[in-house]
C-alpha cells in the first residue's frame, strides 16, 4: 500500500516537473538521439510474452515527451544535412523500429500521415520474402508447447538439460553461438519437438507476424519513411565470418532495393552486436551508417559510421518514476539536472 502511494506521488511529482520543464535539455552542441522500438501491442497477454513490445499509446507519449524536452524530429535521411544553417536546433530525434512486425503497421502508417513522425524501419529481407518466423519467437513457442518438462540438447559437445521455464537461458546461449551452430541447435530443438506444427507456433502468443513487401511498400509511399537493412535473416554480425557478413549485407541491400525501390545505406545491427571490424566491412559494402543498441546520444560533430540508440520503453502511467530515472541517467551529461 505504502509503495503504491509512493509510486503515485512520484508520478504526480514527475508530471509537475515535466510540465515545468525540469527535464529540458540544456546543451550547446548538436546532438542526435535515436529511439529504438520493436512491436506495438495492446493485448496484455501478448505484452507479457514479448518484453520489447509496448503499447502504441505509450510509444507516442514517449516521442511527445522527448519533443517537450527540446528534441526536434527528423528522418534518418536528413542526418547528413544537420550541419546546414536551416537546422538551427541543438537536439534531434530519430524514431526507429526493428524487425518489421505487422503489429506496428497501422500505427506507423497513421503517425507518418497524421502526426508527421518520420520512421526508420529495419527489416530482414529474407524473412519478409519467406514470411519467416524469428528464431527466438519459435524457441519461445516450442518451449511453451513442448510436452515434456525438460529437454536435452547437445551444445558444445555437452548435453545440458533445459526445463520448460528455461527459454530465456536457452535464448541467451543461442545468441552467443556462431550462426551455423545456432541453426543446427534450432534443428535439434525442432526434431525433439517435431509434434509441434508450424500452425501451432504461429498461433502462439510468442509469435509475431512480420510485414509483407506490400505493407512495407505502402509505408514507403511516404517520404518520411526510411528502410534499413537488419541483416538477411537476423544473423548477428559478430557471429558470422567476415565474408558472409559482406555477402549477406550486400544481398540484403539489393533485395530491399528490388522490392521497394529504396536504396538503403543504413544497417541496423541485429541485437546491437557489432565491432569496429564489422563497421569497416559494412562501410566497404556501401553502408554510410550503422546502428547499435548502446544507450547514449550521438554528438553530431563526432559521428563517424556507428550511431547509438536508446531503447524506447514507452511513457505510461505505470512507469513514470522509472521513466524520470532513465531520462536523468541517459541525459545527465547533457542537462544539468539538480
Ligand atoms: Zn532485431
Amino acid at each position: 500500500m505504502l509503495k503504491k502511494i509512493r509510486c503515485l506521488t512520484g508520478d504526480i511529482f514527475f508530471r509537475i516537473e515535466d510540465s515545468f520543464g525540469k527535464y529540458k535539455l540544456n546543451i550547446d552542441r548538436k546532438i542526435v538521439s535515436i529511439l529504438m522500438y520493436h512491436g506495438l501491442e495492446t493485448d496484455p497477454g501478448r505484452l507479457v510474452c514479448n518484453y520489447l513490445d509496448i503499447t502504441p499509446e505509450s510509444c507516442l507519449k514517449e516521442i511527445r515527451f522527448y519533443q517537450r524536452q527540446g528534441y526536434k524530429l527528423i528522418s534518418i535521411d536528413e542526418l547528413d544535412c544537420l550541419g546546414d544553417r536551416r537546422y538551427n536546433n541543438n537536439a534531434y530525434l530519430i524514431i526507429s523500429f526493428d524487425d518489421g512486425f505487422l503489429n506496428t503497421f497501422e500505427h506507423i502508417r497513421n503517425w507518418l500521415k497524421d502526426e508527421k513522425i518520420p520512421v526508420m524501419m529495419a527489416i530482414c529481407p529474407e524473412l519478409v520474402e519467406n514470411n519467416g518466423i524469428f528464431w527466438w519467437d519459435e524457441v519461445r513457442a516450442r518451449f511453451q508447447l513442448m510436452k515434456t518438462d525438460t529437454i536435452e540438447l547437445e551444445i558444445d559437445n555437452g548435453k545440458p538439460y533445459f526445463t520448460k521455464n528455461d527459454m530465456v537461458k536457452f535464448e541467451e546461449k543461442c545468441e552467443r553461438l556462431p550462426h551455423n551452430n545456432l541453426l543446427s541447435l534450432l534443428c535439434q530443438l525442432r526434431n525433439k519437438t517435431d509434434y509441434i506444427s508450424e500452425d501451432q507456433i504461429r498461433d502462439s502468443k510468442y509469435y509475431r507476424e512480420i510485414m509483407k513487401w506490400d505493407d512495407i511498400n505502402l509505408l514507403a509511399e511516404d517520404n518520411l519513411f526510411s528502410i534499413a537493412s537488419h541483416s538477411l535473416a537476423h544473423e548477428l554480425a559478430i557471429n558470422i565470418p567476415e565474408q558472409e557478413l559482406k555477402e549477406n549485407s550486400i544481398k540484403s541491400r539489393q533485395m530491399i532495393k528490388e522490392k521497394t525501390g529504396y536504396d538503403t545505406k543504413y544497417y541496423v545491427y541485429p541485437s546491437g552486436k557489432c565491432s569496429e571490424k564489422t563497421d569497416e566491412v559494412l562501410s566497404k559494402c556501401g553502408f554510410t551508417h550503422t546502428f547499435s543498441t548502446d544507450a547514449s546520444t550521438n554528438y553530431l560533430d563526432s559521428i563517424k559510421i556507428r550511431l547509438n540508440r536508446f531503447r524506447g520503453i514507452g511513457y505510461g502511467s505505470t512507469n513514470l518514476r522509472y521513466y524520470a530515472h532513465k531520462w536523468n541517467k541517459e541525459h545527465k551529461i547533457m542537462s544539468p539536472i539538480s
